[in-house]
């Protein structure tokens, strides 16, 4: 394997707290020995589990960035126990564009891991971490939103996964976050995922997703930072006990699962997107989820999409407009146990 061309201003191993960049080459049009740098943070002080907040794997995901950012200025390694690395903008150029893909070589960063060191600069961001920063990590926590095309219940989630001790940490871990709503799930997404980079390091993995159709509101940045402090707590990185949802006044989290792809409604003509239901609505499968209208055949009837899935809507497409393939449901189902 080849060597890595990005580099860093950050020590690994060093007490204290250190804000840089990962420096990773990039030749363009407007830039012919520039380079991106991509914003990272390391809190370090004694013994203790390293743990490892991204936002910004996505760009127009607002809510990560922004409650990471406070993190970095508000945390002071006194207060640390262990080590936390926090990786704002992982992927800087989309975030900057505020495009979920990087304009630099129009790639997804969640799609592209292990990543390769010489690959395009999406591609060579991803393989940095992989190799130099996920190998130190004992858990690392995802931030995302639905971003523009998609509207979400904010949630804390996980894969199922075989291994039982990584499972029951996972588990632990995700239901310290305390966002209204938690989901073990399946994803439909293939691969390439941090993900699954994360896991099958046998590390804890957790993605939240709150927030989305580009905005950024009060209360979806509030969920983000409790529960980013609440799992520092959690982990035992910083003091204290998570703060529940029961403490703060708010109904218990909800535990949900999305076992399989029917959970996922797909849109199968292109049209204007029409739903039934409100985030949180209970639905019933066979019964009218939605409908597609189509603007330039008005005698033509909408298109009515039946629900796959039982259970309580949790994620539908932001923009009315629709293509063939979005996503524009997403059915959570009652938890077995
Ligand atoms: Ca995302």
């Amino acid at each position: 394997m080849g060597q890595s061309p990005v580099s860093t201003d950050v020590a690994l191993g060093e007490q204290g707290k250190q804000v840089g960049y990962l420096r990773a080459p990039a030749s363009t049009n407007s830039s012919a020995w520039g380079s991106v740098l991509v914003p990272i943070a390391v809190i370090e002080n004694g013994e203790g589990p390293t743990m490892l907040f991204v936002g910004g794997n996505h760009g127009g995901e607002y809510e990560g960035p922004v409650a990471l950012l406070k993190l970095i200025r508000e945390l002071q390694p006194e207060q640390v126990r262990g080590r936390v690395i926090i990786l704002p903008a992982l992927n800087l150029p989309a975030v900057t564009a505020g495009m979920r893909l990087s304009p630099l070589d129009n790639k997804d960063m969640n799609r592209v891991f292990p990543g390769r060191w010489n690959g395009t600069i999406t591609e060579v961001i991803a393989h940095y971490i992989h190799e130099e920063i996920l190998p130190l990590c004992d858990a690392v926590i995802d931030l995302h939103s639905g971003g523009a095309s998609l509207a979400l219940m904010p949630y804390i989630s996980m894969h199922y996964l075989d291994d039982e001790a990584q499972r029951e940490r996972t588990w632990q871990a995700m239901m310290a976050f305390q966002s209204p709503l938690a989901l073990v799930m399946k994803e439909i997404s293939g691969p390439g995922l941090l993900d699954y980079a994360v896991e099958n390091m046998g590390k804890v993995f957790l993605c939240a997703e709150v927030g989305g159709v580009g905005m950024l509101a009060p209360a979806t940045v509030n969920i983000t930072e409790v529960g980013a402090r609440n799992l520092l707590k959690h982990f035992g990185v910083i003091e204290g006990e998570p703060l529940s949802r029961e403490r703060r006044g708010l109904s218990p989290m909800q535990l949900m699962e999305i076992p399989d792809a029917d959970c996922y409604q797909m849109a199968l003509s292109a049209g204007i997107y029409e739903s039934f239901y409100e985030l949180g609505d209970r639905v019933e499968a066979g019964q009218p989820l939605g409908q597609i209208h189509f603007v330039q055949y008005p005698l033509r009837e909408a298109e009515v999409m039946a629900a796959k899935r039982s259970g309580m809507l949790v994620g539908r497409r932001g923009p009315g407009g629709v293509a063939v393939g979005d996503v524009v449901g997403v059915v959570a189902m009652e938890t077995g146990d």
